[in-house]
């Protein structure tokens, strides 16, 4: 696995070209709000991550909802959030203990793997994923990631 320095903008920009077309066949508004950051990372497996984030809350949004992804910088940790919210049918509380467990699903046909997955790689960047939500209102999954020494 390759890290390196590389721009969050240019990660999401392909994450967004990616999951355009799944949002618009699924009728919910997929909204970016960024600001470019440089982190050190495995490039490919970032972009996973962000596409199974993604992919979940869409999966989890009904027709007219809304699937945001903004990125902002907390200064007090020197580190950089990185949050996919929806507005989706939410999680209940004992889900929510189970959900980055291998194998947990609630879906037909799900694997259950992806947030295990996706927790893994933030770990394994030095980073955190933990999620919040309200039942039939929505969801939020925050990654922190820690930013290099060297920062802009
Ligand atoms: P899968 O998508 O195959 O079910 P994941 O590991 O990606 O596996 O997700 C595990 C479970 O977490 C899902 O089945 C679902 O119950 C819950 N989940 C994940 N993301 C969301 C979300 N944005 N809204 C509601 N539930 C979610
Ligand atoms: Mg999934």
């Amino acid at each position: 696995s390759e890290r390196q320095p590389v721009s969050l903008r240019m990660i999401l920009d392909d994450v967004r070209i990616l999951m355009e077309s799944e949002a618009i066949l699924k009728g919910v508004n997929l909204h970016f709000y960024l600001l470019d950051q440089t982190i050190v990372c495995d490039i490919t497996k970032m972009k996973q991550v962000m596409i199974n984030l993604v992919r979940n809350a869409l999966e989890a949004t009904p027709r007219g909802g809304v699937v945001t992804v903004s990125v902002e910088k907390s200064l007090p940790e020197h580190a950089v959030l990185i949050q996919v919210s929806d507005t989706g049918i939410g999680i209940s509380a004992d889900d929510l203990s189970e959900i980055f467990n291998p194998f947990f699903t609630t879906k037909k046909g799900g694997t259950g793997l992806g947030l295990s997955v996706c927790k893994q790689i933030v770990e394994e960047h030095g980073g955190t994923l933990e999620a919040t939500s309200i039942e039939s209102a929505g969801s939020t999954f925050t990654i922190r990631m820690p930013l290099p020494d060297t920062t802009d």
